[in-house]
């Protein structure tokens, strides 16, 4: 069911810093999962708060697969000039994707660390997405072979690379960008397990920088990961037959090429 969810606009801060605005009037405190959060809303939101609330009950339980939430967490209720409808999945959904987040940032690094704790893009948006269930609202799935395919032949070709160059593909094709973040991190989970993910968390909270920590805990370079994760958009079966019937008789060793470099 859609329900009208208007004029609000919800974000989440890592941390508890500057709680007060003038707008959130507001405040409670919301136990959910195994942590409390303080949620701020303005008198106009009271039933868009508590859909959050009831949403909150889900999304907390599900971003803690990731860590626990170290440092209490602000979810602000922010009025706008805007209408937004959305159902009560899509805002669990909004609230899972960002509280990833938080669990992810709080489970390697202290407050004063997160900014400095650089992590792969298409790891950290496709942890949130896949935690979240988002994968379904991404591109259609062989967009993401059709971006490699035609840089690989020079047809309308992109700059960038939606794995391991996004920021070139952000404005003219986010989309294209989540997805492969999603599918990235959707293909590390089959292939290596969610307690190995959780492991190259653990071994960033002691001070390895990304790569290091990847080649701890998953037992190859990031690099030949995402090697494997472009081979295995050539082979997966989910591809049309009209594109299949476009690629090259030999795909894999193309598409891998320029992908397989190590540190
Ligand atoms: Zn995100």
């Amino acid at each position: 069911m859609r329900v009208a969810f208007l004029g609000v606009l919800i974000t989440v801060a890592l941390g508890c810093a500057h709680a007060s605005r003038e707008e959130a009037a507001l405040a409670e405190m919301v136990p959910a999962g195994s942590s409390i959060f303080r949620l701020e809303y303005g008198p106009d939101d009271v039933g868009a708060a508590t859909r959050v609330k009831l949403a909150l009950q889900r999304s907390a339980s599900a971003a803690e697969q990731w860590g626990r939430f170290s440092t209490p967490v602000v979810i602000t209720i922010h009025p706008t000039h805007e209408a937004w409808s959305a159902s009560d999945s899509e805002v669990a959904q909004l609230l899972t994707h960002e509280l990833t987040h938080c669990a992810m940032y709080q489970s390697i690094a202290s407050p004063a660390l997160w900014q400095h704790r650089a992590m792969p893009l298409w790891f950290r948006e496709g942890m949130a997405s896949v935690t979240a269930g988002q994968g379904h609202k991404r591109v259609a799935p062989d967009a993401i072979k059709r971006f490699y395919w035609s840089k690989e032949t020079g047809a309308g070709a992109q700059a960038g690379d939606p794995l391991t160059d996004p920021e070139p593909l952000y404005a003219s094709d986010v989309d294209l960008v989540y997805a492969t973040a999603d599918k990235a991190f959707r293909f590390l989970l089959d292939r290596h397990g969610e307690a190995r993910v959780r492991l190259i968390m653990a071994s960033m909270a002691k001070g390895s920088d990304f790569r290091e920590a990847f080649r701890n805990a998953i037992g190859i370079p990031v690099q030949e990961f995402e090697a494997d994760f472009r081979r295995s958009l050539v082979t997966e079966g989910q591809v049309e037959d009209a594109v299949l019937g476009a690629l090259p008789t030999t795909p894999a060793p193309l598409l891998a090429r320029g992908t397989c470099q190590r540190e």
